[in-house]
């Protein structure tokens, strides 16, 4: 089978958990063909982000255009985006490509460390209006406006319930005019989540690139960014990599 070509639009992490190194992994163990346009660099490690560095919007461009215009996108993932100025030249770069756009509204390291200041945030809206799917976790959620301010603006979303209080983690999927689908799961008690929003929103990305339905890829990668939880090697001193190797 000739693989999806799926692009990830990202941040690239040095430690190798989360942003483009976790999408490259994701997709390529889900069967992709993983292309990106990197949006800024950050170095870091499990315990913290030290120093990040914004492409500029040309260049984010231009990596898009690279791709699109010879080997082709079968989908795309949004990640972190390092300024307004790109966000908006991504938004434009998409609209009209006509295949499924996943977008992770980045906002906060796992470790805690600020990945879009307020202008870029203010930034999401044409990304989120674009997108077949916005991933939001409980304060990226919250910082958007909550369930209320996504249904009144029509996104569709999968609401994350990693960060929730519980011996459960509960995903719904909220897409407009349809009924709510949740998914329920204990949690699995491990500090070594770095990465698991890129994962999943990017095995969303594959799977919807492969032609699964929503709820069909969502339900897939869940299971995907269980299975890499599980899987986790343990490596460094704080939120440690998940274990993509490991998985199917
Ligand atoms: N993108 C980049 C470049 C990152 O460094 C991080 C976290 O450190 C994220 C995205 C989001 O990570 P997570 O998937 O853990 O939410």
């Amino acid at each position: 089978m000739t693989p999806p070509r799926i692009l990830s639009i990202a941040g690239s992490d040095s430690s190798g958990g989360a942003g483009i190194q976790a999408d490259i992994k994701t997709i390529t163990m889900l069967g992709g063909y993983a292309m990106t346009a990197i949006c800024a660099l950050t170095a870091q490690d499990t315990t913290g982000v030290s120093m990040v560095a914004a492409s500029s919007a040309a260049m984010v461009a231009a990596q898009i255009d690279a791709c699109v215009g010879d080997i082709g996108v079968d989908a795309v993932k949004i990640g972190m985006l390092g300024s307004p100025d790109i966000a908006e030249v991504v938004a434009e770069r998409l609209a009209g490509l006509g295949v499924p756009i996943v977008f992770d509204p980045v906002m906060i390291a796992t470790s805690g460390a600020a990945l879009a200041d307020a202008a870029t945030i203010a930034a999401f809206e044409r990304l989120m209006a674009l997108a077949t799917l916005t991933t939001p976790n409980v304060p990226e959620l919250a910082a958007l406006g909550g369930d209320a301010a996504m249904a009144r603006r029509g996104i569709a979303y999968l609401a994350k319930g990693g960060d929730a209080d519980g011996a459960e983690v509960i995903d719904r999927l909220v897409m407009p005019g349809e009924a709510e689908r949740c998914w329920t799961a204990p949690r699995i008690a491990t500090r070594h989540t770095h990465g698991t929003g890129c994962t999943l929103s990017s095995a969303i990305a594959t799977l919807l690139g492969m032609g699964l339905p929503i709820d069909e890829a969502v339900e897939d990668a869940r299971e995907f960014v269980r299975a890499a939880l599980l899987a986790a090697p343990g490596f460094g001193k704080g939120h440690g990599p998940l274990g993509h190797q490991a998985v199917r």
